[in-house]
């Protein structure tokens, strides 16, 4: 479907959409449990009534048989084509330590490595040192300083941590410095231009400090990408839309698209609650929740703990819907089955209620339901398309 046709009919109204994600929700067949999946075994009395009363149906996050990543699977659920509005690799590590990127920042994720005498690399994450220790490389890095930009290095975890170039006229077009495998020479920087010289100065330099230190003596540079803004979703769907999410990467994919992100205290599902209602007081018609722990139960391939991430969110879910929203949507961003312990590319089950829709197809919130709910199957993009006209905020389309 044609974004900008939505765009053209969009209209405001008070109506208040809430948009909760269970991350990784969607899952396969699972032998311990007779065949069922997490969300078909969990007891889940609060979906199953509202997917009683409302719209099941299931999402493609991009495409069939394409596995996505949370960024692009959150930017779809956005209304964002996550073809179209790409967000790099070093863009999203530096969203998801909640650096603050502006347009035309350059960045790119960095692994601290080891280097043999000869400078043939020979394990590409320096024995995956500790955070502790990734902090205080990153410390020593704050003493690069090329002329031209402003450089920032910000640890990640272990041996992950991420650089972002900010100056005029920076380019992402440049390859990668992992070799990608052990006993090789890292990649050398080749070609003109202000990113290539840039980056090939902030090697040499990182390479100094880093030198006589042991596992960590070089790092490597990988994945690119210059921060470019995307119109806004009060832009593009007239939505005053607010992020309640723990997890630093959601709330940068949100601010991507220009949503305000709300503080939580305590941050858990209760100061989210509390998030979620001052939103609403502040005026917001558009909420996204973001609830992380099935996917982290789903990666660990942790049956009974997804199960259980599905059954907490269940319980939670009666104070966020005492907030009085007029369409509420449940969903996943992707699947992330247990058995392959990896984001996957089936389609993701979605409930709808509130508005008019052709209830009464479902019983319960669960994948095989979500097969013959009334809604059917659809790109992730339309999901946004669905909730807009659910909640009258779609002018017809001509006369
Ligand atoms: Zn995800």
């Amino acid at each position: 479907m044609c974004r900008d046709l939505v765009e053209k009919l969009v209209q405001k109204n008070d109506s208040r959409i809430l948009m909760a994600v269970i991350d990784g929700l969607g899952d396969i067949s699972i032998e311990e449990l007779g065949g069922r999946t997490p969300l078909e075994a969990a007891k889940t009395p609060e979906m199953d009534r509202l997917a009683a009363g409302g719209a099941l149906g299931l999402h493609i996050p991009i495409a069939r048989g394409i596995t996505p990543g949370s960024g692009p699977a959150h930017l779809g659920l956005f209304g964002y084509d996550p073809v179209r509005y790409q967000v790099g690799r070093g863009v999203l590590a530096a969203l998801g330590v909640g650096f603050k990127l502006q347009h035309g920042d350059l960045a790119a994720r960095i692994n601290f490595c080891t280097l043999d005498d000869s400078g043939i690399v020979t394990d590409r994450r320096a024995g995956r040192i500790s955070t502790e220790k990734c902090v205080e490389l990153v410390g020593l890095l704050t003493d690069v300083k090329i002329d031209g930009v402003e450089t920032f290095v910000i640890p990640v975890k272990q041996h992950r941590a991420c650089v972002v170039f900010r100056g005029n006229g920076l380019t992402d077009d440049i390859m990668d410095t992992d070799p990608g495998l052990v006993g090789h020479r890292p990649v050398p920087v080749t070609g003109s231009g202000k990113s290539r010289t840039v980056i090939r100065e902030f090697q040499e330099k990182a390479g100094e400090i880093l030198a006589d230190l042991n596992p960590a003596n070089f790092l490597l540079l990988r994945g690119f990408a210059l921060h470019k803004e995307f119109p806004s979703i009060e832009e593009r769907f007239g939505l005053c839309s607010a992020a309640v999410a723990l997890y630093p990467m959601y709330r940068g994919v949100a601010g991507l698209v220009g949503m305000d992100i709300m503080k939580c205290s305590p941050e858990d599902i209760t100061g989210q609650e509390k998030a979620v209602k001052r939103a609403l007081d502040s005026g917001h018609d558009f909420v996204f929740l973001h609830h992380k722990p099935a996917d982290s139960a789903g990666e660990d391939g942790n049956v009974q703990a997804k199960i259980s991430a599905i059954e907490e969110f269940d319980r939670a879910l009666p104070a966020f819907l005492d907030l009085d929203f007029d369409v509420v949507c449940i969903t996943g961003d992707h699947s992330t089955p247990c058995p392959m312990k990896l984001h996957s590319w089936h389609p993701v089950p979605v409930l709808i209620h509130g508005g008019p829709q052709r209830s009464g197809y479902s019983s319960a919130f669960s994948e095989k339901q979500a097969c013959t709910g009334a809604l059917g199957s659809f790109r992730s993009t339309d999901i946004l398309t669905l909730l807009l006209a659910s909640a009258g905020k779609l002018a017809k389309f001509g006369a």
